[in-house]
């Protein structure tokens, strides 16, 4: 088979900054270690998330230009709500300003103090606006999903019984939702097979407890389901998305991510009265229901991005890439998450550095490692972004690995920026017994990862 080639062709550049190893030793001290206080212009290859960072089209350009500022019931919203049905099938299209805006609305309606929420796993602004009303965030993952080398197909799947066993404890009324977030992003951007989503609409029904979908990359979900599920290479990434929504009562979607754009999320609601309370909220602190705290053109190139975003080509090319990075790894020795996610590789951290204890942050220290070595820039995802204590004093449970996550920008990075980042990585793994453990100096007691102050040990 020939290489897959980017499905597209460059019309604008961004220069990169070249930097030396020993400026970029300065710049990280001067961050404290903390990947997220550096400035973009000091970055080589910025894989810190794929977060609105993907690049926009020809197309959505052109959305933009045409963008209806009108306060309320713009063409751009009608555009964006068309778009949005076609898709997913909701009739309900809430528009916010990115994902954490649709779930501080979807917990304050339907969280609360004494209720449980659980999900395959909950990101972490997810746990952070669940944990804000007073409810428990309680991940319930199949066992594999723990394991990095098991090639499990959906490592995302929710257990089934022990999500039964957490409803049953907890009282299913204490449960106002279960979530199945698609594709697991905290836990390797691994996806959720049809099967399992079919599996937990049954157990809700048999509860009656609504099932929200966090369907940030729902179109990368649908992808791997079409690959890895028996029955389902013949079915159309579309008609999988579908199916998909057709089995929620809600959902939750940042559109920096499958949305293909620098901004803007949706809350999906199909009972009425959720609609309407959500409505309310979102005007009282996002903006109107036709705009709800973006520009109509904001709007335009959601409704652009939405439809790209299931071209089968895009996903092909846009799933081999991890997988591309996740083999040249791998033959580095280096240890990732196997199988490769659809937006993100995981390293290993424990593995990576086995002579930092989890107390001095493994995954921070590969961090620092990462962009003193190559100028690349990567995310912790371990005991920085998980441990600290409940908003009870408690501490955390501590994550179940250790991992640090190079996410893929969509549409951004070539083949050569991806085989320069393989090539760091494998030369900062030669020397990884040189890497010292971190200690926190200052942290905030909610997402401390994005503004902790760090030092090396
Ligand atoms: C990014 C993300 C969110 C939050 O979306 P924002 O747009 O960053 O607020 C929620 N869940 C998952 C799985 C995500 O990846």
């Amino acid at each position: 088979m020939k290489t897959i080639i980017e499905p597209f062709r460059i019309k604008v550049v961004e220069p990169i900054r070249m930097t030396t190893e020993a400026e970029r030793d300065g710049l990280l001290r001067a961050a404290h270690f903390n990947t997220f206080l550096l400035r973009a212009d000091d970055v080589l290859i910025d894989l810190l998330t794929d977060s609105g960072t993907g690049a926009m089209s020809a197309e959505q350009w052109a959305g933009v230009m045409r963008g209806d500022e009108s306060y309320a019931g713009a063409s751009s919203f009608f555009r964006f709500q068309a778009s949005l049905r076609d898709i997913t099938g909701f009739e309900h299209i809430l528009p916010t300003h990115q994902g954490r805006a649709s779930e501080r609305i979807l917990f304050q309606i339907m969280a609360g103090p004494g209720k449980v929420v659980p999900a395959n796993a909950h990101f972490d602004t997810t746990r952070a606006n669940c944990e804000a009303t007073g409810a428990r965030a309680v991940n319930v993952p199949i066992p594999e999903a723990a394991d990095p080398r098991s090639r499990h197909p959906f490592k995302g799947n929710i257990d089934i019984p022990r999500l039964e066993a957490v409803i049953q404890e907890a009282g299913p009324a204490n449960v106002p939702m279960v979530i199945v977030t698609v594709t697991n992003n905290t836990g390797g951007g691994q996806p959720v097979s049809l099967e399992n989503i079919r599996a937990v609409r049954a157990l809700c029904d048999r509860y009656k407890i609504p099932l929200v979908l966090d369907a940030c990359r729902f179109a990368e979900n649908a992808w791997f389901i079409k690959q890895r599920e028996p029955g389902m290479s013949v079915r159309s990434v579309r008609s999988i998305v579908r199916e998909m929504f057709d089995l929620a009562d809600g959902a939750t979607i940042s559109a920096k991510k499958d949305g293909m754009v620098n901004i803007g999320g949706v809350l999906l609601l199909r009972d009425a009265g959720l609609v309407q309370r959500a409505g309310e909220l979102l005007i009282l602190t996002e903006g109107y229901i036709t705009y709800g705290g973006l520009a109509g053109r904001d709007l335009e190139a959601m409704a652009q991005g939405f439809q790209e975003v299931v071209q089968e080509d895009y996903l092909a090319y846009r799933v081999r890439t991890a997988e591309y990075m996740a083999e040249r790894l791998l033959k580095a020795g280096v240890q990732i998450i196997e199988p490769a996610g659809g937006h993100a590789i995981y390293i290993d951290a424990a593995h990576f550095c086995p002579h930092i204890p989890p107390a001095h942050f493994p995954g921070q220290a590969v961090v620092a490692g990462l962009y003193r070595t190559g100028g690349i820039r990567a995310c912790e995802i371990g005991s920085v972004m998980f441990g600290g204590t409940l908003p009870d004093g408690t501490p955390r449970p501590a994550p179940a690995m250790e991992l640090v996550r190079l996410a893929f920008p969509r549409r951004v990075y070539t083949q050569s920026h991806f085989d320069y980042a393989a090539e760091s990585i494998a030369e900062l793994f030669a020397k990884r017994a040189t890497l010292r453990g971190i200690k926190i100096i200052e942290a905030p007691q909610a997402l401390r990862h994005f503004t902790a102050k760090f030092a090396e040990m």
